[in-house]
């Protein structure tokens, strides 16, 4: 039977190699970097079992001259990290997919701090990489450096090939290699390299045709450019600059893979930027090349994949984000499965593996970056060993993970919440602003949950001590939540603010769909000052629903920046640019002192001195307490033997992150049965 979909599946020739099919696994960190070859190889391997016909590395150092420390991306200095890529090639090739490697001779991005050495610029300028602010300049590369570049870059495609992989890339994007800064406004060299356009390109060129002549006979060599960089003329602009350079380079490389720089841009987080979002910068390539042209943009509709191939904007599906959520959505388009691809949200909490050093995690996939250490897959768990039912209290992200694997398990599993919908946190936190994409953590495990018939859902049910232990479930799961605090408290302030004044937290705004009823008519003119002592997206995703409500706000955070995690998620600069023209008064470095019915008293962290704000209401974004008493209230049953086994999962446990929650409730659903010795790591540690 044909369908719509059928053209995702056609295999497609680039140069001496032909992937299987238009699913193409972009380049992507993920924290393991040549650190951890067995994590990093099973979690590629598990791609292209998912049915991605190309299945990529991260940017991989050539050179130590080029070290990304303190950052773990890949590694291909010399011939003793070939056997380390070959666990990749190998997994890849498995499943009949196509491996690709980056390479990769960075500028000033690369800080080597591990191997000292003096970087390489097309001038002598301030390291950007390793923690953004290194204290050191590169040196200005002079020609012989550029050819000894050359000769590294060459031996590195060699051992590229030699470990098996079938594309090599030439990397000049993101504003992090030394070919793209020939490009750049960075270049004012007087030599060949230097000036024109043409001679700006000539490096990119000179390594694209080495790369074609070391390994063209078997490799495809592909070159990621970025096409634009987003700082209008003073970056490569798509419709100036980089239109010359593809049309000069237009069949040079077997494949083209583009699209837009620094990073922050290219994987925009879905409060920010849309499916697709890059189409309007990459659709030109193709109007100027012959060979085939591979983008992103975070699809994970068929249709929307579909439309981009038909009207001509790419040949080849890019992807990271959307194959780290669901390394199996390929085989879910083939098999007519579309309701089960776990889409991804768009949160970038896989970037901040990378930008953590700690192996990836992502919030809608609980087994990435757990393939190898826990063998865990992302579609296949362990039956059930034997009949049981297990009551789980709380509906939110940990309790639909732990209903939905435990049901996949096969066990009968009531799960319960006290609201008439499911989905806990994510359902109020999806609809603060432009966070609406994050209800696919509720709407795919529904989905599953619905398929299967050993779960039951209960919503409308809030369960006492005495409500469980009459509903003889034997094994009981509690994954109740917390509750923001009222009252200052957190990492800044160990003791409640002194004062009276009215006061909010992020739970009376949310559940009363933005401004509580008593402020909504005040609410032009009114004076709120929230407290973020949470730093992730809390405190300035109120800050933007306040604001937009007319009131009048200022955001106080004892941290030297706004929502200074979201550093992590590649966002910090959008928020503060969506705050600042929303006219929020920004105030870092400052803790609440004292407060009153009309003004806030705060102390720079510093230096102590106060500063008295006026103020109608405060908005307290600190910490979390966790609803666990109906945990506590049943311990006393597990004690005496009336209940077999009891589990406090996700926030309910220890407040985190969404992730983190989806996690726990999926930890707890593999461990359900099995004896657990604390004593025992429970993974496998790459050493
Ligand atoms: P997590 O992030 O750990 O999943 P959430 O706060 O998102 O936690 O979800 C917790 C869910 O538990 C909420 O939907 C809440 O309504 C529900 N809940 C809390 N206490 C009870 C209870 N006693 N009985 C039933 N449901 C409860
Ligand atoms: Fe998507 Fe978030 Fe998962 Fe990254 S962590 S793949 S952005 S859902």
């Amino acid at each position: 039977m044909t369908s719509r979909y059928d053209i995702l599946f056609q295999p497609i020739k680039l140069g001496p190699v032909t992937a299987p099919n238009r699913f193409y696994q972009v380049p992507h960190c993920n924290g393991f970097g040549w650190r951890m070859p067995n994590g990093m190889a099973a979690m590629r391997g598990m791609k292209a079992e998912g049915g991605w016909g190309v299945v990529c590395t991260e940017e991989t150092e050539i050179h130590h001259t080029s070290d990304l420390s303190p950052y773990f991306e890949g590694r291909i200095w010399s011939d003793d990290d070939i056997s380390a890529w070959q666990l990749m090639t190998e997994a890849v090739h498995k499943h009949g997919a196509l491996a690709g490697i980056e390479l990769t001779y960075n500028s000033h991005d690369a800080s080597n701090l591990y191997s000292r050495a003096a970087a390489f610029g097309p001038r002598s300028m301030g390291v950007t990489g390793g923690g953004g602010y290194e204290p050191g300049q590169t040196r200005a590369a002079s020609k012989e450096d550029l050819k000894q570049v050359r000769k590294w870059h060459r031996a590195a495609a060699i051992r590229a090939k030699r470990a098996g992989f079938d594309i090599v890339y030439c990397y000049v994007a993101h504003g992090m290699t030394l070919a793209f800064h020939l490009l750049s406004k960075d270049n004012d060299r007087a030599d060949e390299y230097g000036g024109s356009l043409e001679n700006r390109t000539r490096f990119m060129r000179e390594l694209i045709e080495d790369t074609k002549d070391a390994v063209g006979d078997k490799c495809a060599v592909a070159v990621r450019f970025a096409v634009d960089e987003l700082l209008g003329t003073d970056g490569i602009q798509y419709d100036g600059e980089a239109r010359d350079i593809v049309s000069m380079l237009a069949d040079l490389p077997d494949l083209w893979d583009v699209n837009i720089s620094a990073w922050k841009n290219d994987s925009i987080t879905s409060r920010f930027g849309k499916e697709g979002h890059q189409e309007k910068y990459i659709s030109f390539v193709k109007q100027l090349t012959t060979k085939p042209v591979v983008g992103v943009g975070r699809y994970t509709s068929p249709d929307s994949m579909v439309s981009a191939i038909e009207r001509g904007v790419m040949d080849l599906i890019g992807a990271a984000r959307p194959s780290i959520a669901d390394p199996f959505l390929p085989t879910k388009i083939k098999e007519n499965r579309h309701e089960d691809i776990r889409e991804c949200i768009g949160c970038n909490i896989c970037v901040t593996g990378d930008t953590r050093f700690v192996p990836i995690r992502c919030t809608q996939n609980p087994t990435m970056g757990e393939e190898w250490r826990r063998d865990w897959h992302p579609e296949i768990i362990a039956p059930k060993k034997k009949d049981d039912e297990i009551l789980i209290v709380g509906a939110g992200p940990a309790g639909l993970e732990a209903a939905r694997a435990l049901g996949q398990r096969g066990y009968k599993v009531i799960l319960t919440d006290a609201k008439r919908e499911a989905g806990g946190r994510v359902l109020l936190e999806s609809q603060l602003p432009n966070l609406i994409e994050w209800r696919r953590v509720i709407d795919w495990r529904l989905t599953q949950l619905n398929k299967l018939e050993n779960v039951f859902f209960y919503p409308s049910s809030k369960m006492t001590a005495q409500d469980v232990l009459e509903s003889g479930e034997p094994n009981v799961i509690i994954a109740t939540g917390s509750t923001w605090r009222r009252d200052g408290v957190g990492r800044q302030l160990s003791r409640p603010v002194p004062g009276e004044a009215k006061i909010f937290t992020p739970d009376d705004l949310m559940e009363s769909g933005g401004l509580p009823p008593e402020l909504r008519e005040l609410a032009p003119g009114l004076h709120i000052l929230i407290y973020d002592d949470d730093h992730y997206y809390m405190g300035g995703v109120l800050a933007e629903l306040l604001a937009t409500n007319g009131c009048k706000v200022t955001l106080v955070t004892p941290a030297p920046t706004i929502s200074a995690w979201t550093e992590y998620t590649l966002e910090r600069d959008r928020i503060y640019k969506r705050l600042l023209d929303l006219n929020v008064t920004l105030l870092p470095f400052h803790a609440l002192a004292s407060l009153s019915a009309t003004a806030v008293t705060v102390a720079h962290t510093i230096t102590n001195t106060e500063t008295v704000l006026p103020c109608d209401a405060v908005v307290m974004v600190t910490e979390r307490i966790p609803n666990d008493a109906l945990y506590h209230d049943l311990k006393p049953a597990l004690a005496d033997g009336r209940l077999k086994s009891l589990r406090l999962i996700g926030d309910a446990e220890a407040p985190n992150i969404i992730a983190q929650a989806v996690f726990s409730g999926h930890l707890a659903a593999r461990e359900f049965g099995e004896v657990i010795d604390p004593d025992v790591t429970p993974f496998k540690v790459e050493r």
